[in-house]
């Protein structure tokens, strides 16, 4: 798909990164250091850095502070507890002014040196580059082979196509940004959400590294608790799942019953399973449900580092 260049002539566009950090203040000033050298490096651009701590406990809030006090590009978000990554990654972007906007992980599992690639597609005129990855160093066979087969799964559930094998490092386009900030979902699973808008998309490859410190703060809980949030808003399947398995256990026992066979016996454990499972599903829709109506913001914002002088707002 060919698409329009976008072109600027009377101000530079201002290129956001938003790095949502928890427990990172091991590896943030190595980060930093990396960051911008890509950023101050990167021609026809104005830069905006955002790191977002997302309720840290070890010190990482006070290395942003030393950060953000260095250059008025650098801005620094400290949440009020640990809301998750990616409440963390939303109020970067809500935060952010960029005309677009790059999310990357604070560990150098994203290579930074990736974002001039990311750049210049967007120049080029698309609205989501998504870095896909190619190869993952340094994470455990459970965490690949989970998050392979994962992917594919929702993708062949989700009712759009989702861009495969990649995680929240991706340039988007403001217009986007104001898309996925806007819509008032409290369940937003933003790696699926970016495709659902149907802008032009398209990925870049990348060999994913291995973390630099520190240990994976993405528990099974929180591995998890992602998957869940991905199922539910990505498609009715589910739901749609325990409707078949429920009408498949309920012909089965009929036909058990039928025969007068001892099959009776065996399907009522069966049925109990299905029940429960079909329960269970509905249960979490209802949970997503709950937490709409509940209302409650996505996240509390406690601390805003950074001078007034921002770069060049948006002016769209
Ligand atoms: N993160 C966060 N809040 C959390 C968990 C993780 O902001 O509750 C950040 C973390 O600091 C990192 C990114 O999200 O920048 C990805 O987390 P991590 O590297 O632990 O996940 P993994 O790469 O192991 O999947
Ligand atoms: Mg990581």
């Amino acid at each position: 798909m060919l698409q329009e260049r976008r072109v600027y002539d009377n101000r530079r566009p201002v290129l956001g990164v938003v790095v949502p950090c928890y427990d990172e203040a091991e590896v943030l000033a190595r980060t930093h250091t990396r960051l911008t050298r890509v950023l101050e490096g990167l021609t026809g651009f104005e830069y905006e850095l955002i790191y977002v701590d997302d309720g840290s406990s070890d010190g990482t809030w006070a290395v942003i502070n030393s950060l953000a006090g260095e250059r008025c590009s650098v801005r620094g978000l400290r949440l009020s507890r640990n809301f998750g990554h990616q409440a963390a990654c939303l109020a970067g972007l809500r935060e952010s002014v960029g005309d677009a906007v790059v999310v990357i992980d604070a560990d150098l599992q994203d290579p930074p040196e990736l974002i001039p690639e990311l750049a210049a597609l967007w120049r080029d005129g698309w609205s989501v580059v998504s870095a896909r990855r190619r190869s993952r160093d340094g994470e455990t066979l459970f965490k690949r082979a989970s998050a392979y087969a994962f992917y594919r799964l929702l993708n062949s559930l989700s009712d759009h196509s989702l861009a495969l094998d990649t995680g929240d490092f991706r340039l988007v386009d403001r217009e986007l940004v104001a898309l996925l900030t806007g819509v008032p979902d409290k369940n937003l699973y933003l790696r699926g959400a970016v495709s659902w808008f149907g802008l032009p998309e398209t990925s870049v490859t990348y060999d994913r590294d291995a973390r630099q410190a520190g240990e994976s703060k993405y528990t099974l809980r929180k591995m998890l608790a992602l998957s869940r949030r991905g199922l539910l808003a990505g498609s009715v399947a589910p739901l749609r799942l325990s409707t078949y398995v429920g009408t498949a256990v309920l012909t089965g026992g009929c036909a058990a019953a039928l025969m007068q066979r001892n099959a009776r016996l065996l399907a009522r454990p069966g049925a109990f399973g299905a029940h429960a499972i079909a329960l269970g599903v509905v249960g979490e829709y209802l949970h997503a449900v709950f937490r709409q109506v509940q209302g409650r913001p996505d996240y509390v914002v406690q601390d805003r580092l950074g001078c007034a002088d921002r770069p060049a707002t948006v002016t769209s």
